[in-house]
């Protein structure tokens, strides 16, 4: 999700994907809070855009503990409330981790976000977060694989496409 957010930012390839408050929504529903993208307004379009800044510097972090201290910052603003409640629908106990309830759709984005990228910190470091190794692209991405050997912000685009020139430069060493 941190992935997908930090990747809608222009590059030399792609145009900047979150301009509009139409852009927003379609990012929330993209990640699965569709329930959210009714009353996503032009405050909370640029409210995410500084979110999305804000995760790349995470993401391009030097050290481990510069990292967690933003993370933990963007965790303390998204005000989360947990509570254990007992679910109408089964009768038993859950979890629920939620924002107070006038927190606004990005509080929520952050709620969703920042734990995963803190938990993957906690494990990895900051080996995980990287930049893609496309020479011509700014993208960024977290490496969740098991073995985290990824290195292309988007395997199928920018992987296919170190593919090709590397096999064009074994055919023509001279070119
Ligand atoms: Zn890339």
């Amino acid at each position: 999700m941190a992935t997908l957010l930090a990747n809608t930012a222009a590059g030399q390839r792609a145009a900047d994907r979150l301009t509009t408050v139409n852009d927003a929504k379609a990012f929330f529903a993209t990640i699965g809070l569709d329930s959210v993208t009714v009353q996503v307004t032009d405050d909370d379009l640029s409210h995410l855009r500084h979110f999305r800044d804000r995760v790349r510097t995470i993401l391009a972090a030097s050290t481990v503990e510069s990292a967690v201290a933003d993370l933990n910052d963007l965790l303390r603003e998204a005000e989360p409330l947990v509570k254990l409640d007992r679910s109408d629908l089964d009768g038993q106990w859950h979890w629920h981790l939620a924002v107070t309830s006038d927190a606004d759709v990005i509080r929520r984005l952050q709620l969703v976000v920042v734990p995963s990228l803190l938990a993957m910190a906690r494990t990895f470091g900051i080996s995980r977060f990287r930049s893609c190794t496309t020479d011509s692209c700014t993208g960024m991405f977290v490496d969740a694989s098991r073995g985290g050997r990824r290195r292309f912000c988007d395997p199928a685009r920018c992987g296919n496409r170190a593919h090709v020139a590397a096999h064009r430069a074994r055919r023509n060493p001279t070119s």
